[in-house]
């Protein structure tokens, strides 16, 4: 028992909205593990005293990098390591390592291990494993620990101390692989050059976070949770937007490159990174993120948008990027609205926090304007209720977010688009779900609360004057199902850029549209 709760402790030290889900589940299978151990122990006993001391030291760690850093060995621990030379790491030594509290805890922790090791050595597995009950019991736990992973239940799965740092490796060497695809296709990117030859319009990309539609006045929500959009004349609203993942990075990485989620993964097309395609079209590109600046971990950072992080992919994506977060979205805007670029030729990407959870950490208290009375669904509690008004708070403070993004290019000739990176369960499937699960996206449920996304464009006065056609073929694509993988094409056809990658079937405004197969109806 103690070496599963060595192996799955570590997986509790996530953030408090998932650790009993992620220790439960990591805790499940760590015992299947530990059952399955068993077999290989009753034969041989260094094998038991190799098997214990390792699952040792990895909770000792990674319970010691969680006490001092807060996090478990992740990839930013791994790649921190890796660029470490021996210089920095004496300096870490005795920074962080040479005091007599620390010292007292390794001897401790060294004493534990001694008696544990000491008692394990002394408890006879084999008697145990020829038990005829231990097969019969120990079959199902077996049978359900290896299956979890495949299961699909409403929590985050929690990864023991092996699968943990194992899977973290994995990511790191992965990433580092991608940056390089990433690298080497901005060297293939070529422009046509009868492209761009009209003056080209700003445009302002949006990205929102965990936006669910239903809960938008905009697509028939009842309670008015986008009374500022609702009044934009020029503001087309699309019916059929999806997106393929429930979580940010994934979105980010659709969103940003030409990866497609219906094509394998052998495309080299699919590194092409559409800001860099914009710089090459002579663009000036600007990048605010209020969930993540470059700055805050540099080359070994892995948030939602790591690949932009080396600093080569950045050159060669922005000329201008924000240093600083704030903590309500509409403050980020009022930071960085003077630094907008404006007057053609130029694009603004912009990622809000939007309503990511907890939702009422993304609004000020003076935004407060629905109350639990204007929830009329007597199968929630009050707390469900509570959560679910913080939420359309939220998305009321979106709204506003988002009238100052368009205040800002009201007298521009642009083009906003908006959408979210994916939707949210707030209590509204039969499932009564709240939040997203990684996996959960292929039921009923899911498909409406998560992969149906919200997607609209705004087009200003300027814009549509000049290019009433582009306006037109806006309206016409707003009824099509369109996925979020394919933003980027239809932003090469605002630009009017065409290059050596364009494929005019995947942008939604292009008269050769085709909406791809995994594109919800
Ligand atoms: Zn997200």
């Amino acid at each position: 028992m103690l070496a599963v709760l060595f192996l799955s402790l570590p997986a509790g030290y996530e953030n408090e909205a998932f650790a009993k889900g992620a220790f439960l589940t990591a805790f499940v299978s760590s015992l299947a593990w530990t059952i399955l151990a068993f077999y290989l122990m009753s034969y041989c006993r260094v094998i038991k005293v190799w098997f214990f001391t390792i699952i040792f030291i990895l909770f000792a760690l990674e319970t010691a990098i969680y006490l001092r850093f807060g996090s478990r060995i992740d990839a930013n621990i791994i790649t921190l390591l890796m660029q470490t030379d021996w210089a920095e790491t004496r300096e870490f030594v005795v920074a962080y390592l040479m005091d007599w509290k620390t010292l007292f805890m390794f001897v401790c922790v060294c004493g534990v291990y001694c008696l544990l090791i000491h008692a394990v050595q002394r408890i006879h597995i084999k008697h145990l494993v020829q038990s005829k009950l231990y097969p019969v019991l120990s079959l199902p736990v077996i049978v359900l620990g290896l299956a979890l992973p495949y299961l699909s239940i409403p929590t985050t799965m929690g990864k023991n101390t092996i699968i943990g740092i194992y899977d973290a490796f994995k990511f790191v060497r992965n990433s580092h692989d991608d940056v390089d695809q990433f690298s080497s296709m901005i060297e293939k990117i070529e422009i046509y050059s009868d492209s761009c030859k009209h003056k080209s319009p700003t445009i302002v990309l949006v990205i929102g976070e965990s936006f669910n539609k239903h809960r938008s006045s905009l697509y028939g929500y009842a309670l008015p949770t986008n009374p500022l959009l609702s009044k934009e004349k020029n503001l087309v609203i699309f019916s059929h937007a999806s997106t393929p993942v429930c979580y940010t990075s994934g979105a980010m990485r659709y969103i940003f490159s030409l990866k497609s989620c219906n094509l394998g993964g052998t495309d080299s097309a699919q590194y092409v990174l559409f800001p860099a395609v914009f710089k090459k079209a002579s663009y000036k590109v600007a990048y605010f993120d209020n969930q993540y600046t470059r700055s805050q971990g540099g080359e070994a950072d892995y948030g939602c948008s790591y690949f932009f992080s080396p600093k080569y992919i950045n050159d060669h994506c922005f000329d201008l990027r924000n240093e600083t977060l704030e903590e309500y979205d509409g403050d980020f805007i009022f930071t960085y609205k003077s630094r907008f670029l404006k007057n053609g030729t130029c694009l603004n990407i912009i990622h809000l926090k939007g309503q990511h959870f907890q939702a009422k950490k993304r609004y000020p208290s003076a935004f407060s304007y629905f109350t639990t009375d204007n929830i009329l669904r007597g199968d929630l509690d009050d707390s469900e209720k509570q959560r679910m008004v913080e939420y359309d708070n939220a998305t009321r403070y979106n709204d506003y977010v988002m009238r100052m993004i368009l205040d800002e290019f009201r007298n521009d000739d642009a083009v906003v688009i908006y959408f979210s990176d994916h939707g949210e369960n707030i209590f509204d499937g039969k499932g009564h779900r709240y939040g997203r699960n990684v996996g959960e996206l292929y039921d009923e449920e899911s498909a409406y609360n998560i992969r149906q996304i919200p997607f609209m464009i705004w087009c200003s006065d300027t814009f549509i004057r000049y290019r009433p056609e582009k306006y037109d073929a806006i309206k016409q694509a707003s009824k099509l199902p369109l996925c979020i993988d394919d933003v980027a094409y239809m932003l090469f056809d605002l630009a009017d850029i065409d290059f050596k990658y364009f494929k005019p079937e995947r942008s939604v405004i292009n008269p050769q549209y085709h909406p791809h197969k995994t594109a919800l109806e």
